[in-house]
């Protein structure tokens, strides 16, 4: 095997500090530099993945190509770097005990007793190692924080990991919070230390530490945090908090931080290139004007669970230099009497994906107010679920019309469950009692775009891939009635089972489509279906100021 780098990242002090990010930043820059890296998040839980997990808990279920259900910070990864992850670029504690018990199961450890160290731990550099094969450098980051019971297997394997390839081949990052302390107008390197001591008495010396803070951090600072956590002071770095997550490649950048990477492991580098980012990066902080979307969601209070969505629309708004406000909608606020209110602002709606029924009812109402409006609207899974259900109900006249994840006795099912289909030539069977996990239709499917539709007009292209995560489908057995009152679906499964895009006649933009666009949307690449809604959605402010 090649010589291949690994650099370890790991939080202390509190959670939430933006590893995800920092590890992401650390990725863009290196390959920036011609490094040919991967990343790897390594979840504590015991959850298998986190497909079933709650949300509010745990932010938003990021999904690959290969139909894999991981953690948001793999769509970090895949923003910042461009690459295309798998399924083993995430794994979870459920994972490594589900393997080590099925090998124990099959008698693989010939009665041996079966221990965190070795087997658990051994499991762990496997996985790590599988996913290295073949890279200059992977950067592997560990969920959760130090000190915590579930990551201590984690931590242990990592330790291991410097005897295994060597010290110049591993280095160890620590990302922690160095709190201001308002009174007293001081930051405070306090709790930085105790979480190294912990990271020490674990047998791990970090070699770089990131420090998260408000203020920049003083020469006396950096000093102090490298007498009493033993590291160089030019590897002390400051992590300052920036209005947008793009800036931190170039912070990092000024903060010699790669530099300092490429020295420590000794990488063999070109010169950086990053002009592009540093353009994109402006146009964010200095758009030329606005415009206001409304985005109807359930889960609002918590915009995690919206991340790749809400990263969409500013890489759409630094592709147009505009500031794309979001104005967030709770969907169980919306009826007939609000609406006019609600939406009198706005230039755009849009209804993402959800599950459950709660807010169904506001979700359409707020399609409906789209449609006869012709305000431009996207409707993304759940979201285009329900301008299929609005349609049929108030323009095709089938009242009884919704979807079988709400209303499986309704006697119109426009949205059902499919219980079969292919993938890649194998036939994918479940009904309503398959588990829980493993029922949607999952990760990229083809679908081809009919000429002339708005879709075509946004791709500029006949076949794309996108990326999907639902149970339900649009009927196909109601698409001539729909067809035939102004519906059109502009993009399906090459076999045409699926309906992907759905659009209508006579509306500046309105469309939905069953996959997840926004998984795809990268900062320099902002996804094409998202812009053209944000674009259409400008243009119909800024035809209204005129009217004015
Ligand atoms: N709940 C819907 C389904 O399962 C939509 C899912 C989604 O929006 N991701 O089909």
């Amino acid at each position: 095997m090649k010589n291949t780098k690994f650099i370890f990242v790991m939080g202390g002090t509190v959670s939430s500090l933006g590893k995800g990010v920092a590890s992401s930043s650390i990725g863009y820059l290196l390959q920036s530099r011609g490094v040919n890296l991967t990343l790897l998040k390594i979840d504590p839980y015991i959850n298998v993945d986190p497909g079933t997990m709650n949300p509010y808990q745990h932010g938003e279920v990021y999904v690959l190509d290969d139909g894999a259900e991981t953690d948001l910070d793999l769509g970090h990864y895949e923003r910042y770097t461009n690459l295309t992850l798998t399924r083993k670029n995430n794994f979870t504690t459920g994972q490594v005990y589900q393997t080590v018990i099925m090998r124990e199961r099959r008698g693989d450890y010939l009665g041996k007793t079966v221990q965190v160290v070795p087997h658990i731990t051994d499991e762990i550099k496997r996985r790590i190692l599988d996913v290295a094969r073949g890279k200059d450098l992977i950067i592997v980051e560990i969920g959760g924080t130090i000190g915590d019971i579930e990551g201590q297997p984690f931590i242990e394997a990592i330790r291991q990991m410097r005897f295994d390839v060597g010290r110049e081949n591993t280095l160890y990052i620590v990302l922690t919070l160095i709190p201001y302390i308002r009174v007293s107008g001081e930051l405070k390197t306090k709790p930085t230390q105790h979480s190294v001591r912990e990271l020490q008495s674990l047998g791990i010396q970090p070699d770089i530490i990131l420090c998260r803070t408000e203020k920049p951090l003083t020469d006396e600072m950096k000093g102090k945090i490298s007498l009493f956590c033993n590291v160089e002071k030019e590897a002390v770095i400051t992590a300052i908090d920036v209005e947008n997550i793009y800036e931190i490649p170039l912070k990092f950048h000024q903060e010699r931080l790669e530099q300092l990477i490429i020295k420590k492991l000794n990488l063999k580098c070109d010169s950086l290139s990053i002009d592009e980012w540093e353009e994109m990066v402006y146009r964010i902080k200095h758009p030329e004007d606005k415009v206001d979307i409304a985005f109807v969601g359930k889960y609002t209070r918590l915009k995690e669970s919206y991340k790749s969505l809400t990263e969409a629309f500013v890489h759409a708004g630094a592709r147009l230099n505009l500031r794309v406000n979001l104005n967030w909608v709770d969907a169980e606020e919306i009826n007939p009497s609000k609406v006019d209110h609600i939406f009198s602002h706005v230039n755009g709606i849009i209804v993402p994906g959800g599950f459950g029924e709660r807010g169904i009812e506001g979700k359409i109402e707020a399609v409906r107010y789209a449609r006869e409006r012709k305000i431009p609207f996207l409707g993304i899974c759940l979201g285009m679920q329900c301008a299929v259900i609005e349609f049929a109900r108030n323009v095709a006249h089938l009242n009884d019309a919704n979807s079988e994840e709400f209303c499986p006795e309704s006697s119109c099912k426009v949205i059902h469950l499919a219980r079969r289909w292919t993938k890649n030539g194998e036939i994918i069977e479940r009904n309503e009692k398959s588990e829980k996990g493993g029922t949607m239709r999952l990760g990229a499917y083809p679908c081809q775009i009919k000429r002339g539709t708005k879709a075509y007009q946004a791709y500029n292209e006949e076949l794309i891939y996108e990326r999907h995560r639902h149970r339900y489908e649009f009927n196909n057995d109601y698409r001539k009635i729909l067809e035939d009152n102004g519906f059109i679906v502009s993009g399906e499964s090459p076999g045409g089972e699926f309906a992907e895009i759905v659009e209508i006649k006579d509306h500046p933009f309105f469309v939905g489509t069953q996959f997840h666009p926004e998984f795809k949307s990268r900062p320099l690449s902002p996804h094409p279906l998202i812009l053209e809604f944000v674009k259409s959605a400008y243009e119909k402010g800024r035809t209204e100021k005129k009217h004015l």
